[in-house]
């Protein structure tokens, strides 16, 4: 079980995401917006984030620049969750420090077993 923080603006991704975490037994903690997500991530220190490249008041790419440049947070995966989908868009978020990238629209049928490979292996020992 992973506690994963969701920083996404638009409500229908976000619940979304938060329920299928959810329904596989992990934890959600949910921003709408970069800022209140960069300050979840120091005050919770998720095992992972999920960032939208779109936000308002910081957006994705300032989210991971502010998270990767912080020596408590840097080692937290973070995955970029995003329609971008022109030549060139997946190397310039992942360039930007981003761990991984998972395409939109959310496939719910492979969202989870996609980031579960970015989750530190403790965390995925079931509870006896
Ligand atoms: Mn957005």
């Amino acid at each position: 079980m992973a506690r994963i923080l969701i920083i996404e603006d638009n409500p229908a991704s976000m619940e979304l995401m938060s329920y299928l975490l959810t329904a596989f037994g992990h934890s959600a903690l949910c921003a709408f917006d970069g800022e209140r997500g960069v300050a979840l991530a120091r005050s919770e220190r998720p095992d992972l984030i999920l960032c939208d490249a779109h936000l308002p008041r910081l957006d994705g790419c300032g989210v991971v620049g502010q998270l990767k440049a912080d020596p408590q947070l840097r080692a937290i995966p973070v995955l970029v969750v995003t329609a971008l989908a022109m030549l060139g868009d997946r190397e310039r978020l992942l360039a930007a420090g981003f761990d991984g990238y998972i395409a939109k629209p959310i496939e719910p049928e492979q969202f989870v077993a996609g980031l579960e490979p970015f989750l530190p292996p403790a965390v995925l020992v079931p509870d006896l």
